[in-house]
């Protein structure tokens, strides 16, 4: 240090780091909103058009400020979106919020031609499939009255490499279906699953693409999905704490080998399960 180094300010006192909240905020699409509804005595309700119906959003907190929790679409154009705020007995009232443009990458899989060609029995199947699913997917039960909603930072359901594959425009063996929608953790067969929060079993099935598949009900429209499953230890209506061991992984519907295909969604929409768990 020379003879005329000047003064050092005394380093500033770190800012306080704000308490981590979950799920994180990610307005992208297939990320979550944290919307502000404001004090109310009672749970206030809020909604979002999702395709052509309004859907009710998930909404934590109490009389102080309430919280609306908003799943983004996989699909959602950037740019300006909204949620229609139900104040008791008041009008309906929007709350904008602003979606930033993401661009998931690219993935190119080989898998068996039968299941990217369907023949025609299998399609049958897999558009009966479809219709089951998206009646599970509407699924929204109501906490009772007067009760909190329990933290949202939900465990790791298995342990294991968990790839960052959510969003990922998936072409199989040539040809673009759907995005990747849920996040993968490699593992081997027969690794058992645990619960990542307390919920209620709403579907145990075997199904063309998904395999082995549960899907579970934490309240309010936040609902996970485990698929490739080698084992299913459940069934509907059955009731998880956190932590309770309920699956098993394995390699059953389209896949490249054992893995867990977890889903975490929220009003009928799919959304990254990273914003759910600590790094
Ligand atoms: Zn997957």
């Amino acid at each position: 240090m020379g003879l005329h180094a000047k003064p050092q300010p005394a380093s500033p006192a770190k800012p306080p780091v704000a308490p981590a909240v979950w799920p994180q905020a990610l307005q992208v699409p297939g990320g979550v909103a944290r919307l502000s509804l404001g004090p109310a005595a009672a749970r206030p309700r809020a909604l979002v058009r999702q395709g052509d119906v309004d859907v009710p959003v998930l909404v934590v907190g109490d009389v102080v400020e309430w919280t609306a929790i908003v799943g983004i679409p996989l699909a959602a154009a950037p740019g300006d979106a909204f949620i229609t705020a139900l104040a008791d007995g008041g009008s309906p009232r929007p709350l904008h919020y602003t979606v930033a443009p993401k661009r998931y990458k690219e993935q190119h899989l080989q898998v068996s031609p039968r299941t990217v060609d369907l023949s025609p029995e299998d399609q049958a199947r897999y558009e009966r499939e479809r219709d089951h699913q998206a009646r599970v997917m509407a699924t929204f039960t109501e906490l009772p009255a007067g009760q909190a909603q329990p933290s949202l930072r939900m465990r790791v359901p298995v342990p294991g490499r968990r790839s960052s594959s959510f969003g990922l425009r998936r072409v199989f063996n040539g040809q673009p279906r759907n995005p990747h929608s849920g996040m993968d953790i490699a593992a081997p067969t027969g690794t058992p699953i645990v619960a990542p929060l307390a919920g209620r079993v709403i579907d145990v099935g075997d199904y063309f693409f998904n395999g082995g598949t549960v899907w579970l009900d934490h309240g309010q429209g936040l609902l996970s999905m485990y698929c490739h499953l080698s084992r299913m230890d459940v069934r509907v209506g059955d009731v998880l704490q956190a932590g309770d061991a309920f699956c098993q992984v394995g390699a059953t519907g389209r896949v490249t080998g054992p893995h867990l295909h977890w889903g975490v969604m929220l009003n009928r929409s799919m959304v990254d399960p990273a914003l759910f768990i600590p790094a």
